[in-house]
């Protein structure tokens, strides 16, 4: 990827062949819909999105480039994690396209093939919420903003020390990972959902 006078970024031109030509089929299956096929790059979504401005590409060009097989280009970029689902675009979009859905695909996608962009705050909290409550059934806070810190900047968590004893001492906060009944059961679950 490169980068214009603006702070947008392009897309190297590619061939045809180097193209993943099932990759919309793939987001299209996982987003409970064919309507992707017919976007007619409107730019409604785009306009609507209340984060597009800060997004690599707009969500027009990530269904473009959904469509068009561009799919490392899609599933490395922050856009996709910085959607906030609010359902704003897929409420506007004249084609029933589900964008918000699409936006939830990459992501799984992503983490599935290992190719998001790893000390990223936004996958970096995803995944760590995922495993602590994979762990034990349950949320604690303590495990879980050890595995955050882990994956980003295990220093910038020393800056907050202070605020975690304060609430460690007034039992806000709680060190010991409580387990969830029947855990076995709950982990056959989200096993099943992710096949
Ligand atoms: S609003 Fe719908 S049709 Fe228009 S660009 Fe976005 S996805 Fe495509
Ligand atoms: S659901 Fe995501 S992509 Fe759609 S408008 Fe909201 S933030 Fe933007």
């Amino acid at each position: 990827m490169s980068s214009t006078i603006s702070n947008m970024p392009v897309l190297n031109i590619k061939r045809e062949a180097e193209l993943d030509k099932n990759f919309a089929k793939t987001i299209a299956k996982l987003a409970h819909g064919e309507q992707i096929y017919g976007c007619i790059q409107c730019g409604n979504c785009s306009s609507t999105c209340p984060l597009s401005p800060y997004m690599d590409y707009t969500p027009r060009k990530i269904i473009a480039m959904v469509k068009a097989g561009f799919r490392e280009e899609v599933l490395t970029n922050k856009t996709i994690w910085l959607c906030a689902s609010c359902y704003s675009c897929t409420v506007e979009c004249p084609k029933g396209i589900k964008i918000t859905d699409v936006m939830y695909a990459l992501k799984r996608e992503a983490i599935q093939n290992k190719i998001y962009p790893k000390r990223f705050t936004i996958p970096a909290m995803s995944k760590a919420f995922y495993d602590t409550v994979k762990s034990t059934g349950r949320s604690n806070e303590v495990a879980l903003l050890m595995r955050y810190y882990m994956r980003t900047n295990i220093f910038s968590a020393l800056s907050y020390v202070g605020v975690g004893l304060k609430l460690l001492k007034t039992g806000r906060l709680a060190i010991i990972e409580k387990q969830m009944k029947r855990k076995q059961d709950f982990k056959k679950m989200l096993k099943d959902s992710e096949n």
